[in-house]
């Protein structure tokens, strides 16, 4: 780890330092993050595991630049979010990130296909583009056929197929996912897994997963976690 909040660790995909929020509410203070410091290395899968309200959430939004720290520093691909405005943390997370979510994040009256292609709209790929990009992403994930299908036609495990194409789509280099087992069962949640390891190998994408279940921690090949704010401990994954 890095001696001091100005060094970096070398090749890092993300990196934290001192990371700390603190949420003021009603006149008290929660200390959801406290003094986290951490390195995500590319082409790997880490996970960051813990108990319902260790910070899990907290930590990945921090990364993200979807909100700024109480204290310390998040550096993603060697830029730090602190240094940067909106426009430009905005314009990274279209560029490098992609989200998937435990809840999907679907859009219930858009085709798979088409809630596949949102994020390409947003960033104005012609309409041609889009569509090829769409259908191969949705074939990766083993749902050509579903293409036309809206949400509610889908099972659970398909639906998380889906967000894992629109995020894949968009060709990021780094994928968050915030609990994406958390609502299916154990077998569809491994085939899940399996699709996000196959991310990291065939894609050379960097895959991080906060989670709490222990299908998780023994697939990841670094496992951080955190207790009540604090990252207690780092494990790597024996060969
Ligand atoms: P996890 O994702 O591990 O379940 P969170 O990061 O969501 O944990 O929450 C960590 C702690 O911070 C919890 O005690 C939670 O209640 C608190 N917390 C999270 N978000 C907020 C918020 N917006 N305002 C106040 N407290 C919050
Ligand atoms: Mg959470």
């Amino acid at each position: 780890m890095s001696a001091n909040g100005k060094t970096q660790t070398a090749n890092a995909a993300i990196q934290t330092e001192n990371l700390t929020r603190v949420y003021h509410l009603e006149g008290e203070d929660i200390r959801a993050l406290s003094g986290v410091s951490l390195a995500i290395y590319p082409c790997q899968l880490t996970a960051i595991v813990g108990r319902s309200g260790s910070g899990k959430t907290t930590l990945l939004n921090l990364i993200a630049g979807l909100d700024d720290p109480s204290e310390g520093e998040v550096w993603v691909m060697g830029q730090s979010l602190q240094k940067m405005d909106e426009a430009a943390r905005l314009a990274l997370r279209r560029e490098k990130l992609g989200f998937i979510f435990q809840s999907f994040g679907l859009l219930p009256l858009l085709t798979a296909a088409e809630n596949v292609g949102v994020p390409l709209r947003m960033r104005n790929v012609p309409a041609a583009e889009r569509e090829a990009r769409v259908r191969e992403a949705l074939e990766w994930v083993g749902l050509g056929r579903r293409a036309r299908h809206r949400p509610y036609e889908l099972s659970g495990g398909e639906q998380q197929r889906v967000a894992i194409a629109r995020a894949l789509a968009a060709q990021p280099q780094i994928v968050l996912a915030d609990e994406p087992t958390g609502q299916l069962d154990s077998q569809t949640g491994r085939r899940i897994l399996d699709l996000l390891r196959r991310l990291v190998i065939e894609r050379g994408i960097t895959v991080v997963i906060v989670s709490h279940d222990p299908m998780v921690m023994a697939e990841a090949d670094v496992v951080h976690e955190l207790r009540d704010g604090k990252l207690i401990e780092t494990r790597y994954k024996s060969a």
